[in-house]
């Protein structure tokens, strides 16, 4: 019976969990499939879709955001459905899913921060940099997170991407956030910000840095921001020398950038220094438990394995006065009930894309995964392209070999009415494009690209306005 899967009479049923661009890969592959038929329905917790482009790149990268056409053509299809505002382990369970598709992929991504064990870590004022970026970008989540922006000095651990995009952040203008779809209670707060210097802190050296050059030269053009290094910190050791050598054009780009700001003579409002080989030990505050300090050592390079050098600390130690930290040193997946969970990874146990139980390595029978929970939280937008596609083709391999489930009520109708039935309130994608079109009129009135809802209830209450101004629309 399975052979028939895949056909207009019975297509192949797939819920992807997930609407990131790695769910919208994986949608986009399986629906350009000329010669099996299927159909997606998409979940995700949210009635907003897109996951990090809407809620993890950066608010003035709206280049960067603009991979959302590609993923609004995706929806566009008549294969495709969105079902936002479910929560699939909390108002649907796995199991229960199971009843209604051949096929279900998690792209659920990194929800929460890689963990930094050190004493002084959770005292007040320290924070995972991920809470911050959520916050700035409007998710309903972390909208009520507060940060004391009325500190002179902020420190932000971890010298990747994400750690570049804080320290942008802190240092923008008022003016340069304010043409940014920066969440507006976020772009109020920094207005007021007192931050005058940041300071962000590599465990280990210039080559080793995990921000990449266009990000670090970007740094280099803020307004009234002036980058600094130490020139003894960026200048290379034999070891990263070597390395280097043998290392691709934008790392020595990125290399060559960074090693430019250690002549700056630019004398700027805001001050923006970047240090390397330190490790932050422990964090100490005053007696109300609010982040005072930090103690650091100083790190030196040895070989590591696979080629990769490693920070061995040194007996030197030094120290920073800062009320404000952010740690941002990587994403970490968070498991989904019923799914096998890989804890030292942070990602669902699998193959190549095929979920395998965690005992015995045995592919579960139609599920699958794809994106940073599937590989862990590494490379760009891009990067989950081929990464669906790997998956994708698994599970077309899997329903060739009728190695799917055999869902008990596999009609679309059904499953809308299960769903409907646990969140009466789910957003269609058609709920999306109003909420969409509407932040849109906001945001261009006043020369923003968009003004963000960051509440459910605003959301549901959007939905209901515009539906009582046109009828003629389905709620
Ligand atoms: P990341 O690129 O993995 O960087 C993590 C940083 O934290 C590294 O500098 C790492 O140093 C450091 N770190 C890890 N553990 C540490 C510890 N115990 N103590 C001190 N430092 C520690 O992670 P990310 O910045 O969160 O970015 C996630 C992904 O999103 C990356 O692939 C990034 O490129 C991407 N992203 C891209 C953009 C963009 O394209 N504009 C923007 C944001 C994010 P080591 O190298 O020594 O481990």
């Amino acid at each position: 019976m399975s052979s028939q899967i895949g056909t207009v009479a019975q297509p192949l049923r797939v819920a992807i969990i997930g609407s990131g661009p790695a769910g919208f890969y994986a949608a986009e592959h399986l629906l350009k499939q000329h010669d099996v038929v299927v159909q997606v329905d998409m979940f995700d917790r949210l009635p907003t879709p897109f996951g990090l482009v809407r809620a993890g790149v950066a608010p003035d990268h709206q280049k960067i955001k603009s991979v959302t056409r590609a993923f609004e053509r995706v929806a566009e299809q008549p294969g495709f459905r969105f079902f936002g505002y479910v929560e699939i382990g909390k108002d649907i369970s796995v199991a229960e899913l199971r009843q209604f598709y051949h096929q279900i992929v998690y792209a659920t991504g990194a929800q929460t921060d890689r963990a930094l064990d050190i004493p002084g870590i959770d005292l007040a004022g320290s924070h995972a940099a991920t809470e911050f970026v959520a916050w700035y970008n409007g998710h309903p989540d972390y909208r009520d997170c507060e940060f004391d922006l009325s500190q002179e000095r902020a420190v932000v651990i971890g010298i990747g991407n994400v750690a570049v995009d804080v320290a942008r952040i802190l240092c923008s203008t008022p003016e340069e956030l304010a043409k940014t779809d920066i969440a507006t209670y976020a772009l109020e707060a920094l207005q007021q910000s007192k931050v005058r210097e940041v300071v962000m802190v590599g465990r280990r050296g210039v080559a080793q840095a995990a921000y990449s050059a266009p990000e670090i030269k970007e740094l280099g053009e803020l307004a009234e921001t002036a980058v600094y290094v130490h020139p003894d910190e960026v200048t290379l050791d034999p070891l990263s020398a070597a390395a280097l050598e043998e290392a691709d054009r934008s790392t020595k780009r990125m290399v060559e950038i960074t090693q430019g700001y250690a002549g700056n003579t630019t004398d700027k409002p805001r001050k923006l220094t970047i240090r390397f080989l330190l490790s932050p030990t422990e964090l100490w505050g005053d007696e109300s438990g609010q982040v005072t300090g930090m103690r650091l050592v100083r790190n030196e390079l040895v070989a590591g394995r696979n080629g990769r050098l490693g920070a061995n600390p040194t007996d030197q130690f030094e120290e920073i006065e800062t009320g404000l930290v952010f740690r941002s040193i990587g994403y970490r997946g968070v498991p989904m009930p019923g799914v096998p969970f890989r804890e030292d990874w942070g990602v669902i146990w699998n193959e190549h894309g095929r979920v395998v139980d965690a005992e015995t390595h045995q592919p579960v029978i139609g599920e699958y995964t794809t994106g940073w929970i599937k590989r862990g939280p590494s490379g760009i937008i891009g990067t989950n392209k081929p990464d669906a596609v790997e998956t994708v083709s698994l599970m077309l391999e899997d329903m060739q070999a009728g190695q799917i489930q055999q869902p008990d009520c596999p009609e679309p109708a059904d499953a809308e009415a299960f769903i409907r039935q646990r969140q009466p309130n789910y957003f269609s994608y058609q709920d999306w494009q109003t909420l969409d079109r509407l932040e849109q009129e906001a945001g261009a009135a006043l020369g923003r690209p968009r003004v963000k809802f960051t509440t459910i209830e605003e959301m549901l209450a959007a939905r209901e306005e515009a539906a009582a101004q046109s009828p003629l629309t389905p709620a």
